[in-house]
């Protein structure tokens, strides 16, 4: 305590009433003094940083986070909006072996002029979607590379589930290449898909389905390497065929601001990956270390078997460095491969072969990479296990909320038999409460409601992507 007051006092004395209180709220006042020489200072702060600039060991020109990233580490949901000139790409499928770190291969591409496009839509990648804070309706441009489930097994749930969380106003735009025959196609895959959800369908259409059930397919001869299959908002995609054991397996690359995104897809390195990435910003192919006896014995898969599935379908980790150096991007990625200690130090070994430039992993699930015209950054997205889902995201243009009456109703599709069989509601809710029932939709024809007449809670959240958009629009716009 004696200790306390003496320095209390030493402290005072140095210290003007002004400074103690603003430095109050960190706990402790420092004393106000002579500021060091110029030269001290420069040392101190620039001492070890070549040229005053971040670039340390073999990091790269370019390759630095972005001055708006709350966090230079991780990214988290909702915690950073993407900037109207920027494109940011998330690993939400990372791996043809599902398992809960890695699920089937899919990315996210998001733009700041407010569009989105889904690369693959590998098995359970939609829960990273939902995850990452992505209404199922904000989904409904899917390009799918080829036809192997694991890389459109979500697809399936995303049309069903994205009707029901208010996918009422567009259809589902589906891109995919053709088969060698009409039956390998990717519009005979979504004819056998509507037939697989057929209850489903006709179950969910007690609820408003508007225009969501409609799919859009863009199937686009496979050999038409270099063919434009999508063209709006500045923003194209190109495709090329990959050999990938069977016709019918595609590369995509996406063009916007200048900025370019490449996914190959599964296949074997080719002349055309060179020649359609050429120059990309963001290359990302799938890669296969070089250890099939190691991979038998931790991943179950006999070595004769990897290596045969390697050398007809998939890129080697060394060509896959070599296609990299060939192709020139600012950063190259690869994804579709397990994310183990194991491995990891192999694959960067056989990538840095032939490729010396910005590499990085696009594994396992959640990374996110931060693209603008001069700077590219990667972080480890924190995608939590019990996350909420996003309230569904609306236009408001026309300043209201439409809501489709539902084509069909209970008593259209059941058999009054097992309705009436339903315990009475009076016999399991206690005394004194009973909800109303809601046992019939509440209105007669579509529900069109003002924006206004919405809680303040729905207005926020339903149209928050929207005026994000919006806002990034005009900014746009005004440039
Ligand atoms: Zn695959
Ligand atoms: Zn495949």
């Amino acid at each position: 305590m004696r200790i306390l007051r003496k320095h209390l006092s030493a402290f005072c004395s140095l210290t003007t009433a002004a400074a103690l209180t603003a430095s109050m709220a960190f706990g402790q006042a420092v004393p106000i003094q002579e500021p060091s020489s110029e030269e001290d200072i420069r040392n101190a702060l620039t001492g070890g940083v070549p040229g005053g600039r971040w670039k340390e060991g073999l990091m790269f020109d370019g390759i630095s986070p972005q001055p708006w990233l709350k966090s230079a580490a991780n990214w988290l949901p909702n915690m950073e909006l993407v900037q109207p000139e920027e494109m940011r790409i998330t690993f939400m499928g990372t791996a043809p072996m599902i398992r809960p770190g890695q699920m089937n291969t899919s990315i996210y591409v998001e733009l700041g002029n407010g569009d989105n496009f889904v690369f693959d839509i590998g098995e359970g990648a939609i829960s990273n979607y939902i995850a990452a804070g992505v209404a199922l309706n904000q989904i409904n441009k899917i390009f799918i590379t080829h036809l192997h489930v694991d890389h459109f097994g979500s697809l399936p749930y995303v049309w069903m589930f994205r009707t029901w969380a208010g996918g009422w106003h567009d259809r589902l735009r589906i891109f995919g290449p053709s088969g060698r025959t009409e039956e390998y196609g990717t519009a005979r895959m979504v004819e056998g898909m509507k037939m697989m959800t057929g209850w489903h369908q006709d179950a969910f259409s007690v609820f408003p389905v508007g225009s969501g059930w409609d799919i859009e397919v863009n199937e686009f001869d496979f050999r038409d390497n270099g063919g434009v299959i999508y063209d709006e908002n500045g923003v194209t995609v190109t495709h090329w065929q990959r050999s990938h054991a069977k016709d019918g397996a595609t590369g995509y690359r996406l063009d916007w601001n200048d900025m370019c995104f490449v996914w190959t897809g599964d296949g074997r390195p080719s002349k055309l990956d060179v020649k359609y990435a050429k120059g990309c910003d963001v290359y990302v192919t799938e890669l296969q270390q070089e250890v099939v006896e190691i991979n038998s014995g931790v991943q179950g898969v006999p070595p004769f078997l990897a290596r045969y599935t390697i050398d007809t379908h998939h890129t080697p980790a060394y060509a896959s460095g070599y296609l990299a150096n060939e192709i020139q991007p600012r950063l190259f990625m690869t994804t579709h491969m397990s994310y183990d200690p194991y491995v990891a130090e192999e694959t960067v070994a056989e990538v840095r072969e032939h490729w010396q430039g910005p590499f990085h992993f696009g594994a396992p699930d959640g990374i996110v990479v931060n693209v603008t015209k001069d700077q590219i950054w990667v972080r480890e997205g924190i995608l939590p296990d019990f996350p909420n889902s996003r309230a569904p995201q609306f236009d408001f243009t026309n300043g209201q909320l439409v809501v489709p009456h539902p084509p069909t109703s209970r008593e259209e599709i059941q058999e009054p038999f097992v309705r009436e069989q339903q315990i009475d509601p009076d016999l399991y809710y206690p005394k004194g409460y009973k909800p109303e029932l809601l046992e019939h939709w509440p209105v007669e024809t579509d529900l069109v409601a003002p924006v206004e007449a919405l809680p303040p809670n729905l207005q926020k959240s339903m149209g928050a992507a929207w005026r994000h958009r919006e806002a990034n629009r005009k900014i746009l716009d005004d440039k």
